[in-house]
């Protein structure tokens, strides 16, 4: 079956924690004394998340589209990337079930940012809050991330055929 009713995806990404970056996470800056250090934003929430839309349209992933040695990428909105995978997504024949993202962090706490990011996210992609899923986690300082020197996101979505059209 080439084109079948729902479709999985999964998406992992991280970036290095670095002092004098601003800290954006799911499309929000978050106020934290490192910030994530990439060629882009270095937002690994949405990363993740547009890397598992691309992942269950069996697409290539972020770096075919949005290549880190284009200099035209140089501190990109990361929502660019969130619309495209979308604009792939509805190419495609399928829209978004739902979302879910876990979040590692050891510091700051992600917390109290979730309820905002969820609203981002529903609205970059045009769905019902109701479908995205944010959990944050530490990683019990273990790690790279436990030690603070890098932020993880996995995500995991669910697209279905699209009704209309
Ligand atoms: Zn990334």
């Amino acid at each position: 079956m080439i084109n079948p009713q729902i479709r999985i995806g999964h998406g992992y990404d991280l970036h290095r924690l670095v002092e004098g970056r601003k800290l954006i996470l799911g499309g929000i800056d978050i106020p934290h004394t490192k910030g994530l250090l990439g060629h882009s934003d270095a937002d690994c929430v949405i990363h993740a998340l547009a890397d598992s839309i691309f992942g269950a349209l069996a697409l290539p992933d972020i770096g075919h589209y949005f290549a880190d040695t284009d200099p035209a990428n140089k501190d990109l909105d990361s929502n660019i990337i969130l619309l495209k995978s979308k604009q792939e997504c509805i190419r495609a024949g399928y829209e978004i079930a739902n979302i879910d993202l876990t979040i590692v962090a050891q510091k700051p706490k992600i917390g109290p940012y979730i309820k905002k990011m969820k609203q981002k996210l529903a609205a970059s992609l045009s769905i019902s809050e109701a479908c995205v899923g944010i959990k944050a986690t530490t990683n019990e300082t273990l790690g790279p991330v436990g030690r603070e020197e890098a932020i993880a996101c996995f995500a995991v979505i669910l697209l279905e055929k699209s009704r209309v059209g």
